[in-house]
């Protein structure tokens, strides 16, 4: 018997180190009326696996924002702080099948050695580790030397073999349209960083996962990462999602709107005066 059809889920999955902005708001709200139009759900998650920069007062505003704009989500809302454990077990899973090494390398030592740019603009690493002879890895990790975990692109890439995944577009109803994955412009992205038993990388393609994600709706500047994404879904033998990625807001400079260039905060607007149907308005939803 064929299991019924299930109902598209979507997510929107901010990071609290910082007040959500106009930027955030026309992203959650995008996502919000995406799952209406598809007759599904948008989730919530909070994306804090930096415990250094995420704060629990900024989850406590992205909750207050999130229903002041008039957003409601299903409870409990999954917080990757929680989630460490599952994270490391899939690492694992990597790491059992040869596609995981230990690198000790400093960003300075990346940054002299790299063989060019990844899509974000990140040094690419050369791989100087991967060379590196299974004593010398055995010796480094017993003295505790500094370490991160990178994926072996090359492997993984043969392992996978070529990659697509599906984007809809312009709207999130539109036709299904199949792109091709280059995982390889990426090199060997860190899977595990130095504090931390993952990154944002393995994270994102874990949960979206366990939460069942249809539909992943997303700004257009993450859509190099879905090479990535896509990547580690097949290797870990996880449902790769629909994508679609929705325009970005601008400044007056053409800048994406960001907290580091000044852009006024949701709370900011709100003190303003602004009501939750101007945001919507500035938003263009
Ligand atoms: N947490 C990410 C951010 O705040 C977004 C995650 C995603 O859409 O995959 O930029």
């Amino acid at each position: 018997m064929n299991s019924p059809p299930s109902a598209p889920v979507l997510r929107f999955a901010p990071s609290p180190n910082g007040l959500l902005h106009l930027g955030h708001a026309y992203s959650a709200l995008y996502t919000w009326a995406a799952a209406d139009r598809l007759g599904g759900v948008a989730l919530l998650r909070i994306e804090d696996i930096d415990t250094e920069r995420c704060k629990p007062e900024f989850v406590d505003a992205i909750f207050r924002d999130l229903h002041w704009l008039g957003l409601d989500w299903p409870e409990p809302v999954m917080q990757q702080s929680d989630r460490f454990g599952i994270y490391a077990e899939a690492a694992s899973r990597l790491r059992d099948n040869g596609l995981l090494y230990p690198c000790f390398c400093s960003r300075s030592e990346i940054a002299a050695a790299a063989t060019g740019t990844d899509p974000d603009g990140a040094p690419l690493y050369p791989g100087t580790c991967r060379h590196m002879s299974n004593a010398e890895r055995i010796e480094r990790l017993e003295r505790g030397d500094p370490v991160q975990f990178r994926l072996d692109s090359e492997a993984a890439i043969l392992r996978a073999g070529m990659l697509t995944y599906t984007v809809v577009g312009p709207t999130v109803t539109d036709r299904p349209q199949v792109r091709y994955a280059r995982p390889e412009r990426w090199g060997d992205v860190v899977l595990q960083r130095k504090d931390m038993p993952t990154s944002y990388h393995l994270s994102v393609v874990v949960d979206d996962a366990d939460q069942g994600i249809t539909h992943v709706t997303r700004g257009r500047d993450m859509e190099a990462a879905t090479d990535i994404h896509v990547l580690l879904q097949m290797l870990l033998g996880l449902p790769s999602p629909i994508y679609h990625f929705h325009r970005l807001l601008l400044d007056d400079q053409g800048h994406k709107l960001s907290k580091s260039r000044g852009s006024k905060s949701l709370a900011d607007l709100r003190a303003d005066g602004w009501t939750p149907e101007e945001v919507r308005r500035a938003a263009g939803i």
